[in-house]
């Protein structure tokens, strides 16, 4: 059961993938009727036999605030639709064996009917073995804080992992009075709970903190932790607007053109857009950019609809696509993000720091800028630029209204593409790719995460829950 919005499906599709295609399960997806979206229903529909989806009935939101963070309102939906997906469940034990329940991470309030149906219940963790250690954390750290994180005099510093000012923790660590926060402390509390938590990592990418993990599982309330990762997206999901840009990549030279993305559902203000684009275009470098619609009030904008009526690149400012056109394409709302990464002509990538992303970096090679926006990406910003060192992020990059200006974005553009921090994120991240590659590597060397997904595999197998309810 994924959350709503793409980061949240297509890790778990492909978890579902390699269940199915190499270990002989089917999964059914239980899916929020709120994927109307046509990338994420298209995606569902493509998916190969062997899967199926159930979708809830839609549960209505009118009672919460427009502007609740994300992680409130996917909670909340999560709470409700537990009567639905405790019939779901059961409806599917009248005609095949559970072996298992697997949600992400904001499903968890939908836990207790696993467990009161008594089939094993797991958790696809889509985001670092830090962010897992610092939610574990939180509960602890909760209550031996009484101020604001970011008010903390010295960084938080976890088992393993690189140290944490109070600024880069969880973006809903940020207000501890608001909703989000309890919603958060909420899902730490929970994820105790689970059988065991697969983790989209791998073992090479942050061995102290999975070591510390590891070492931890004896106590109480410490699930077993599983390294599967990186498990991302291979295949097509960017229709004929996709095709266009992967023709436009093939007639740049190698390396030279910078990916500009912030996932499936982050947006800017308006300001921001136009200082983006009046920097990339000072910065002279070759671009391709994901264009969305601002939002002036949360940079989760796109997160639960990504298309509008309203025309992206009206938002540009005057005479930009003319004065760009050749150096830079501009592509509204989406493009297949995979491969546009694989491509030879794609050098460095300014990423708003989603796990997936930065996961589809590590497997091709890909060094990074970190613009991070909302949920843990300020987090996996520190992770990438002072732990493994893929990363540049802008030193200077806010003025006190929070914005990056163009002098600063033309200055990294240029510092990732063709300077010596760039050449040596780029180094980084060339042993990020071998890293990767050997974690999931099959066919008689299989590599630590193939291995542990296997593991889990076989004690579902040897636990399979029977009988009906
Ligand atoms: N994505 C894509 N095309 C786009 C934007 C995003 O294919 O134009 C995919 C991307 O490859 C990744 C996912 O959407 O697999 C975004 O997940 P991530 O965890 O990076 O960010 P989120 O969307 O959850 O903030």
């Amino acid at each position: 059961m994924p959350s709503p919005g793409m980061g949240h499906l297509i890790p778990l599709s492909e978890l579902a993938k390699l269940l199915v295609l190499r270990h002989g399960f089917t999964a059914t997806f239980i899916v929020f009727s709120d994927f109307s979206d046509h990338a994420q229903t298209a995606f569902l529909d493509s998916l190969p036999s062997g899967f199926s989806y159930v979708v809830l009935p839609p549960l209505p939101l009118d009672d919460v605030p427009p502007d609740a963070h994300v992680e409130t309102r996917l909670s909340i939906m999560a709470e409700r639709s537990v009567p639905h997906v405790r019939d779901v469940l059961r409806s599917l034990r009248r005609t095949t064996r559970l072996a298992a329940y697997v949600i992400d991470l904001f499903c968890g309030e939908t836990l207790p009917v696993a467990k009161e149906l008594g089939v094993p219940h797991y958790l696809f963790f889509t985001t670092s073995f830090m962010v897992l250690s610092l939610l574990l954390h939180l509960p602890a750290l909760d209550q031996a804080t009484s101020c604001e994180y970011r008010d903390l005099p010295e960084p938080v510093v976890l088992p393993g992992c690189v140290p944490l000012r109070g600024e880069d923790l969880l973006h809903p660590m940020q207000d501890r009075t608001d909703d989000a926060y309890r919603c958060v402390l909420n899902i730490a509390r929970r994820i105790r709970e689970v059988d065991g938590i697969l983790v989209n990592s791998f073992v090479d990418l942050e061995p102290a903190v999975y070591a510390a993990l590891k070492e931890a599982e004896p106590e109480v309330g410490r699930p077993n932790v599983h390294a599967i990762g990186p498990v991302i997206h291979r295949g097509s999901h960017g229709g004929a607007k996709g095709k266009e840009c992967l023709r436009w990549l093939d007639e740049q030279p190698p390396g030279s053109v910078l990916f500009v993305s912030f996932g499936s559902g982050g947006t800017l203000s308006t300001e921001q857009i136009q200082e983006l684009a009046w920097g990339l275009e000072a910065s002279g470098r070759r671009f391709l950019w994901v264009v969305r619609c601002p939002s002036d009030r949360v940079a989760s904008g796109a997160f639960f609809h990504l298309q509008g009526p309203d025309d992206p690149l009206r938002y540009l400012p005057e005479g930009f696509l003319e004065r760009t056109r050749g150096a830079g394409l501009v592509v509204p709302l989406w493009v297949p993000q995979v491969e546009v990464l694989a491509h030879a002509a794609t050098g460095g990538f300014l990423t708003h720091c989603g796990w997936n992303s930065l996961l589809e970096s590590f497997v091709h090679g890909v060094p990074m800028i970190a613009w991070p926006l909302y949920a843990e990406q300020r987090t996996n910003a520190v992770m990438m630029a002072d732990g493994l060192g893929v990363a540049l992020r802008p030193k200077t990059a806010a003025d006190c209204s929070g914005l990056v200006l163009r002098e600063e974005v033309a200055e990294v553009a240029r510092e990732l593409m063709e300077r010596e921090a760039g050449r040596k994120a780029r180094e980084k991240a060339g042993k990020l790719k071998q890293a990767a590659a050997q974690a999931v590597a099959v066919a008689g060397r299989d590599g630590s995460s193939c291995k542990a997904l296997a593991e889990v595999a076989q004690y579902w197998k040897d636990n399979e829950a029977t009988g009906d309810v």
